[in-house]
């Protein structure tokens, strides 16, 4: 569609007023003259020439006369020169054969094959050949002496049509050639800004002249609503850049872009262009040219062509970003995905970043249990609003993006990846459509300048290792990498795999310490620990190993090995007349998740012949805790067959009272950095609130680690039931403990 200023205005808007005016382009314009070269060694012919032709307008531009004397002279002010229409040029000057000399030299040497040359001679004879008439594009050939005015004009604007016709084809040409190669810089283009940049750019290099313009684009389609803004200017326009529309100071070019904007055609004036560019993916984008010269025929041409050449590209970038969109941005919560995150640390690793920021990468505490419980659409919302809140309190100082699930990665600056800063987000409830919902998270900090390596991947790499540590030892909180994790992480892996082999060659073994009544001072049960004594004879503690068992799920078997073991060994010493003594087997949380525990366990109680009642399981307090429900319902059936369940470590945690009361447990285990500070009255105050809540609830009280005879004694008088320690005896083999037994209680501590 095309309009032509000033004509008309369909819907009457007042456009055309309000364009025609601009005032930084007002100003009558008269078209440039028609440059005409006289070449003639006969000044008179000049003088001839110029008085015949006065005042002469040929299609409605005047003529101006460039006059040389000589073919060299001429020849210079061809070079020179643009825009010679015509060239009038004696045959014979000098020497016969000068006139055609620089008719080779105009269009072989110089290159020039517009400008029309006209030939004159002042006889006969000297009429050219016609074969020279052909190959150097002669226009025409006159004798001098038809000098009259009728006749040199007919002649003139026989050769100035002819010129004007092949600017036109060049001009077409060269327009055409340059918004093809523009089309093709402009698919190349990664944004939108600068892909209007470009625009604007190639519209200036189109015409061949400076363009103040600027391109006004509204956003997306599904923001229609919104305002447009100037996405890119040059010239006078250039501090519009940014600028909504209707903040635009200057009412023409404001009205003029909205009626653009919705009402998709291409509006010239005199020197204005504005152009629809299409792309309707986008909601629009308009361009508006102010020129420094009003444009021709074949400009105005070329201008539609290329706005509709623009539209076509715009709507393949616009294609093009949501293919990019569609390999960087999540689509749940349209932040930018693990690829993009990939790319952005990869690009901070190779900045200045890195040695200001770090990488974190956030993950939602239970969010499986979240969403298995509420359901996925309760899960994604929460995942949205955790993403919004993110974004939200960090700002731009952040780049946030979704890495997988409910793991988040941000890249940010150092002195905000700090625990305060990242959970204080999360201090406040979630607000899920009416329901509130408290979100604890755990997050893996890696400084950039710890990352070994240049590519996101490397950083994401250690961030996830301390992540996923933190996951395991240290939920709720910030954990920070460190390099020495990875050797950490190398010699565990190899730990671990000799742990595998460990059982089978019976390098593994259990211990077993004494449990005693603090009253009566007799033997009550004993507790079993493992121990690893690996092929080069040393002996690996068991907070070493049993963490890595407990990761790799080597924990299940060597837990069930462990029960048996431990079975074997008290049906032993129920053999030996020690009916009365319990075996307490510590169970790890992995092995209670396993579905076939119970029956595991049965088997068990059933093989060796324990009566459930003297088969004690320790848990830890966060076991206990931690998913409360699937545990709970484990620890049910275990007390319902019997079994009896201590829980250990207690005080480290954070059990309440409501939790421990529905917990089905016989019996707290007070823990040792707890028994170690009896003899200091915070130590005291702890171990007095433990017993006393285990007479309120009903629960045996047995405190670890006694070292003391004098701590025995604070602890009987404080109503401890039972104790455990060193004062009694560290953890001893098997036989050892057999004979142990002996000695200290002799038959009537064999009780029954
Ligand atoms: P725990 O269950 O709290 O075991 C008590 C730990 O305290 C044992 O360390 C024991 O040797 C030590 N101990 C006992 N009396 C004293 C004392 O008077 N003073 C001091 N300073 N320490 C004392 P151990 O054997 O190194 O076991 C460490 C942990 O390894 C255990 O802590 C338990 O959590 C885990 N563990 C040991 N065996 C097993 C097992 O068979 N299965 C599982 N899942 N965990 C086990
Ligand atoms: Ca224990
Ligand atoms: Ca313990």
């Amino acid at each position: 569609m095309m309009q032509e200023w000033p004509v008309s205005n369909p819907d009457g808007t007042g456009l055309v007023d309000l364009l025609a005016d601009d005032p930084v382009v007002a100003g009558a314009d008269t078209p440039p003259p028609w440059r005409i070269l006289i070449v003639d060694d006969d000044a008179d012919v000049h003088l001839a020439t110029e008085f015949a032709l006065q005042d002469a307008e040929i299609q409605g531009r005047g003529l101006q006369f460039l006059n040389a004397f000589s073919a060299a002279e001429a020849r210079e002010i061809m070079a020179r020169e643009r825009d010679i229409a015509v060239v009038l040029l004696d045959v014979v000057m000098n020497s016969d054969s000068a006139g055609l000399q620089l008719v080779r030299v105009i269009r072989d040497e110089l290159g020039i094959a517009d400008t029309r040359i006209v030939l004159r001679t002042g006889q006969p004879g000297q009429a050219p050949e016609i074969e020279v008439i052909r190959d150097y594009d002669i226009n025409d050939f006159k004798f001098k002496s038809e000098l009259s005015r009728n006749k040199l004009y007919i002649t003139l604007s026989t050769a100035i049509r002819s010129y004007e016709q092949i600017r036109e084809l060049d001009d077409n040409r060269r327009g055409l050639e340059h918004i093809v190669r523009c089309s093709t810089l402009l698919m190349g283009a990664q944004s939108l800004d600068e892909f209007t940049r470009a625009v604007l750019a190639h519209v200036a290099g189109l015409i061949g002249q400076r363009v103040d313009g600027l391109i006004c684009v509204r956003q997306t389609a599904a923001e229609r609503g919104e305002e447009p803004i100037v996405q890119a200017a040059s010239g006078r326009f250039e501090s519009w850049i940014g600028k909504p529309l209707s903040r635009l100071e200057d009412d023409r070019v404001r009205t003029q872009l909205d009626h653009l904007l919705a009402q998709p055609g291409s509006l010239f004036g005199d020197r204005l262009v504005a152009l629809h560019l299409g792309c309707e993916a986008r909601g629009g984008m308009v361009a508006y040219l102010s020129l420094a010269r009003p444009l021709n025929r074949i400009e105005r041409n070329l201008m539609e062509v290329f706005g509709n050449n623009i539209a076509m590209c715009a709507s393949n970038l616009s294609l093009l970003n949501r293919l990019r969109n569609a390999a960087y941005v999540d689509a749940l919560l349209g932040l930018p995905n693990r690829l993009a995150f990939l790319e952005t640390v990869g690009q901070a690793l190779q900045d200045a970043r890195r040695d200001t920021h770090a990488v974190v990468l956030l993950d939602i505490d239970q969010f499986a249990e979240l969403n298995d419980a509420l359901g996925q659409r309760h899960g994604d919302l929460l995942l949205k609003a955790v993403g919004q809140r993110l974004g939200e309190r960090l700002g731009t100082a952040a780049y946030l993006a979704r890495i997988a699930g409910d793991t988040f990665g941000l890249l940010l600056p150092l002195d905000l990846a700090v625990p305060d800063r990242l959970l204080g987000i999360f201090r406040d409830f979630f607000d899920l459509q009416g329901v509130e919902q408290r979100v604890m998270v755990t997050a893996g900090v890696v400084a950039l300048r710890e990352v070994e390596g240049q590519r996101g991947s490397d950083a994401l790499k250690d961030a996830s290792i301390i992540l996923k540590r933190a996951k395991r030892d240290q939920r709720g909180e910030v954990a920070y990498f460190r390099r020495a994790m990875v050797t950490e992480g190398r010699e565990q892996l190899q730990l671990l795999q000799e742990l595998r082999v460990a059982l089978d060659q019976d390098q593994l073994f259990l211990i077993y310490q004494p449990q005693l009544d603090l009253s009566t001072d007799r033997v009550v049960g004993m507790e079993c620990l493992l121990r690893w004594r690996n092929g080069a004879g040393q002996l690996i503690p068991p907070d070493r190993f049993i963490p890595l068992a407990e990761q790799s799920g080597l924990i299940v078997w060597l837990g069930e090995w462990v029960l048996r073991a431990a079975a074997a060994h008290l049906r032993q010493l129920r053999a030996r007349g020690w009916g009365e003594l319990r075996v307490a087997v510590n169970v790890s949380v992995v092995q209670l998740r396993q579905p076939d525990f119970i029956d595991m366990l049965k088997r068990v109680l059933h093989d060796y012949q324990v009566p459930p009642e003297r088969l004690e399981l320790e848990i830890t307090e966060s076991m206990a805790m931690g998913d409360f429900g699937a545990n709970r319902r484990v620890l049910d059936e275990i007390r319902q067959l019997g079994v009896e369940l201590a829980l250990d470590d207690f005080g480290t945690g954070y059990s309440s009272l409501g939790y421990l009361q529905r917990l089905a447990v016989n019996r707290l285990k007070i823990d040792r950095s707890f028994v170690r500070n009896i003899e200091t009255p915070e130590g005291v105050g702890i171990i007095r609130t433990v017993i006393q809540l285990g007479h309120t609830l009903g629960l045996t009280v047995l405190a670890e680690g006694v070292e003391k005879p004098a701590w025995a004694e604070r602890l009987k008088e404080l109503g401890c039931h039972e104790t455990q320690g060193y004062l009694y005896s560290p953890p001893i083999a098997g036989d050892e403990l057999l004979a142990w037994l002996e000695r200290q209680g002799g038959e009537d501590a064999r009780g029954a």
